[in-house]
């Protein structure tokens, strides 16, 4: 065992290596996916997925009253995770149209529907009440008016919560931070009083709760708590002013992943713990009753779920400089080191236990040099025709593909 690769721990718990050194991923030979499939291959770790559904939902439950789960869809959605989602008895967050059809082409039950989005058209508006969407994230005074307008031409009264935006500053990378105070995202605090006026008064509207998501792969519980006091006091000074009754409480997603191993991510417990014992000591000292508690996790639940394959070209060698180990996929599939400097480990899935020897840069095939998917990782020597494996694919890859230069 001693042998292992120490990056085996950044893959699916099922993850093996079989006697001809292959990557094995949920019982199937990776090496065999990639030659009867084709790179660049996406496979999902089903057994694994539902693992951390259930861990969401025993890690929380442990410590709060029958907290709900909700899976950000923007992470990952086909009508395979939400027919997955929908058994395992997890919510949905959609942030577009697009995702609320395949949600109900999926027959996924749209009462445990959450909608969100900074810019919802009309004509998402129209969708969501016309079908039933449980729950509004209200992000703004105009779509307030919108759906007021909507609900009321349909004799409908619809849930919602308003997003705030508490001001924090998650410590994550500022591209997929979106709870400090300069973000598109939310009712600043000088505006959220407004937002809950309006829908109190609103015959067409329940105002459920107030929410917040402050950003994403985060590794302190700190923001969380901050964002969690903000949102109490603001709802105490709600109840003393407006009578306002804080029902739900939705504190978004965020909890970050391990894409390397230089940098785990906190266990799920250290932010179950963290994030309910400050709602329940909020709600003591000001004299609120416990709401229902909401989180929407995309990343920690899809993001390990999935490895990567490609197929690995020529290297070119520079002498004194550097060495770019080309694959068949790149920006295309995964945005994220491009967009935003994202991190990851890969290990050569025809070789997992062959020692490295070598420090090579990941080359994407895009025209576009920024087209690196991992700078600077030690792998063994390469050779065309080996299947490179990155883990950690599942969130934020899929959803982000482009079609450029799609071979047709
Ligand atoms: C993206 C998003 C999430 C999920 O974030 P993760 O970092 O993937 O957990 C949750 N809530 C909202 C409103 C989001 O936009």
């Amino acid at each position: 065992m001693s042998s292992m690769n120490p990056r085996l721990a950044l893959f699916p718990l099922s993850t093996s290596v079989n006697e001809r050194g292959h990557l094995v991923i949920g019982g199937c030979d990776a090496v065999k996916l990639a030659h009867d499939f084709g790179t660049p291959l996406y496979i999902f770790d089903e057994a694994f997925l539902r693992q951390r559904c259930r861990e969401f939902k025993a890690e929380f439950g442990r410590e709060y009253p029958n907290p709900r789960v909700v899976y950000a869809g923007k992470a990952f959605l086909i009508k395979a995770m939400a027919r997955l989602l929908k058994e395992e008895g997890i919510g949905l967050d959609v942030v577009s149209g697009g995702e609320l059809g395949i949600a109900q082409a999926a027959g996924f039950p749209l009462d445990q529907i959450v909608f969100h989005g900074n810019n919802k058209s009309n004509e998402e508006i129209t969708m969501g009440v016309e079908w039933g969407v449980g729950r509004f994230v209200v992000d703004n005074l105009l779509e307030l008016e919108i759906l007021d307008r909507v609900c009321g031409e349909r004799s409908h009264k619809q849930k919602i919560l308003p997003r705030l935006c508490p001001g924090v500053d998650p410590h994550t990378h500022k591209k997929i931070t979106t709870g400090n105070i300069d973000s598109k995202f939310g009712f600043p605090r000088e505006q959220a009083e407004d937002a809950v006026t309006k829908a109190m008064a609103s015959p067409n509207l329940e105002l459920a709760g107030l929410h917040f998501h402050i950003g994403s792969q985060l590794f302190e519980t700190e923001p969380f708590l901050e964002a969690i006091d903000f949102t109490l006091n603001f709802a105490a000074e709600m109840k003393k002013k407006h009578g306002f009754e804080l029902k739900e409480l939705d504190c978004g997603g965020g909890f970050g992943i391990s894409y390397t191993i230089d940098a785990l991510a906190p266990p799920l417990a250290t932010f179950a713990k963290a994030l309910t014992s400050r709602i329940k000591d909020g709600c003591a000292r000001l004299k609120l009753a416990l709401p229902q508690l909401i989180i929407e996790p995309g990343r920690s639940i899809v993001g390990s779920a999935a490895v990567a394959l490609y197929t690995v070209g020529a290297a070119k060698q520079i002498a004194g400089v550097r060495t770019y180990v080309p694959v068949d996929g790149g920006m295309g599939d995964n945005v994220r080191p491009a967009m935003y400097q994202a991190q990851y480990e890969a290990v050569l899935a025809n070789h997992v236990n062959k020692p490295n020897t070598k420090t090579v840069s990941i080359a994407g095939k895009f025209c576009e040099s920024g087209d690196i998917l991992i700078n600077d990782i030690m792998l063994p020597e390469t050779h065309p025709g080996d299947i490179l494996a990155i883990p950690d694919s599942g969130a934020y890859c899929i959803p982000m593909s482009s079609t450029t230069h799609s071979p047709g």
